[in-house]
């Protein structure tokens, strides 16, 4: 059966074929480091984990190349160098910050299962790159120097006669509308009002770079044009996969695009362009501006990374996810029962199931692959050891080691963290009411401990006195 990807840029699914079945390339934007990661930021390392996963078991190990890039150029970085480390130089005191809070990165995304990438480039270790494209644009005429800038012309990319992509493609924008919507208040040196930056000059305070392009004084480099040098570094000018999450189509990858297909003079950057979409909170995005993220680290305090990992597969990566309590316990039960099933299980003995293999070449589709996965589950829990064995071996493909014995752990400390006091305080007021016929303060009271994950049962004891008995849900 084959693999399909739903691609952004043809706005469809499609049938996935390697450039070079030896050695599969795919490019994920990675997290800018300056703090803790939040869970949203997560999703789109477990998503492409998993299709890395997927493409190691489709072509072999050894033929798949998976980059995924450190952000280390960003004023969020230097705002928090130069408060951390004052005395410091200041790109010492960046090394320091980038470094703690790769680690931090690194020892979240371990945790949630995904396994390290082929390549983690970093971005100012790839400056000579971005350089490079830089002088290839302005010699091809896509870009131009002004005050110690050079910007980037989408007008001149779609004005050349050749065989490049219509810049606005991958976002389904028209360059007409945009320049016609843009912003009034452009920067003076800008030719046109859709025109971005490729290098800038660095302020005091800023790391800064020899500038390409004749500018003597040194700079730094726009956002976009890192990834477009550590992809071609690393992948190509042409590779299979790039991926992101959907808030990064444009103008960041729409940009990359514009950027790698003018300096290489051709008409296609990734085969396949694919994006995650929101984690939510109560229909928001989760983002640091707004304040409603929870990061890993703090999840992970409570959690197994394995149960966080199964809740974000629960939904399909292209969905929005919600990401509430409710359904990290659901994923924490879940995992819970197949560790239990499969505890006697070796993976060796067992195949990859067909059937979430099927739903995982059909664009990713974790949420029917964990319908599939309950399917085993079942089996298995009938005595069909055989079953169990697949259970454990598929769990391991999708990343579940079913190892982690602190669910039970867990389990339990969330049943002692239930106030056993307060229950049976409510309770007696639940009797007391029903006593006096109040039955709406009764039911109250009911549908109260309800809330709390508490069953209460009504019955009577030896003597035939009514009693109320209870149990968690
Ligand atoms: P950032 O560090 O904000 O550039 O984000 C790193 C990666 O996380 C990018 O691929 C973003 O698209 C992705 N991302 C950030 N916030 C969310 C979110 N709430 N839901 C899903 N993906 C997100
Ligand atoms: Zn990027």
């Amino acid at each position: 059966m084959e693999l399909r990807l739903y691609d952004t840029l043809s706005r469809e699914k499609r049938a996935f074929v390697p450039l070079d079945a030896k050695n599969v390339r795919m490019y994920v934007c990675g997290p800018t480091v300056y703090d803790f990661a939040h869970i949203g930021n997560a999703r789109p390392v477990i998503v492409f984990d998993v299709l890395f996963r997927l493409l190691r078991h489709i072509y072999g190990e050894a033929h798949v190349t998976y980059v995924r890039n450190i952000t280390d150029v960003d004023d969020k970085i230097n705002d928090r160098a130069a408060r951390d480390f004052p005395g410091l130089p200041l790109n010492e005191a960046i090394r320091k910050v980038t470094e703690l809070t790769g680690k931090q990165f690194h020892a979240d995304v371990d945790a949630l299962g995904c396994l390290r990438p082929s390549v983690e480039p970093r971005a100012t270790e790839h400056i000579g790159e971005m350089r490079e494209i830089i002088e290839r644009l302005v010699k091809g005429g896509f870009a131009y120097v002004a005050e110690d800038h050079v910007l980037f012309s989408p007008q001149a990319m779609n004005a050349a006669n050749s065989l490049l992509p219509e810049y606005g493609a991958l976002s389904n924008r028209s360059l007409d509308e945009m320049i016609a919507g843009a912003r009034v208040d452009v920067a003076p040196y800008k030719k046109g009002n859709t025109d971005f930056v490729l290098w800038k000059p660095s302020k005091s305070g800023e790391p800064s770079w020899p500038s390409p392009a004749g500018i003597t004084a040194p700079g730094r480099p726009g956002w976009h044009i890192e990834c477009s040098a550590m992809a071609w570094k690393h992948l190509g000018e042409h590779f299979d996969i790039h991926g992101g999450g959907i808030d990064l189509v444009f103008p960041h990858h729409e940009n990359e695009v514009a950027q790698t297909c003018c300096a290489f003079h051709q008409q296609r950057m990734a085969n396949y362009w694919m994006h995650n979409g929101f984690l939510q909170v109560e229909g928001e995005k989760m983002s640091k501006s707004l304040g409603n993220f929870t990061t890993i680290r703090d999840l992970l305090s409570d959690w197994p990374g394995e149960v966080l990992r199964f809740q974000m597969l629960m939904t399909h990566y292209r969905s929005p996810i919600d990401w509430t309590r409710h359904a990290t316990e659901q994923a924490s039960i879940a995992l819970d029962g197949f560790q239990q099933i499969t505890a006697t299980a070796s993976p060796e003995h067992g195949n990859v199931s067909d059937e979430v293999l099927g739903a995982l070449r059909d664009d990713l589709n974790t949420s029917q692959a964990i319908a599939s996965l309950h399917q085993l589950a079942s089996r298995a829990r009938s005595g069909k050891y055989q079953a169990a064995a697949d259970l454990r071996a598929t769990c391991e493909l999708l990343g579940f080691g079913l190892k982690d014995v602190r669910l039970q752990d867990i389990l339990r400390r969330q049943r002692s963290d239930i106030d056993e006091a307060q229950i049976n305080a409510l309770i007696a007021e639940r009797a007391a009411a029903r006593a006096r016929k109040d039955f709406k303060e009764s039911d109250r009271i009911r549908d109260e401990l309800a809330a709390k994950g508490v069953v209460i049962k009504d019955g009577r004891d030896a003597d035939g006195k009514p009693v109320t008995t209870w149990e968690l849900a």
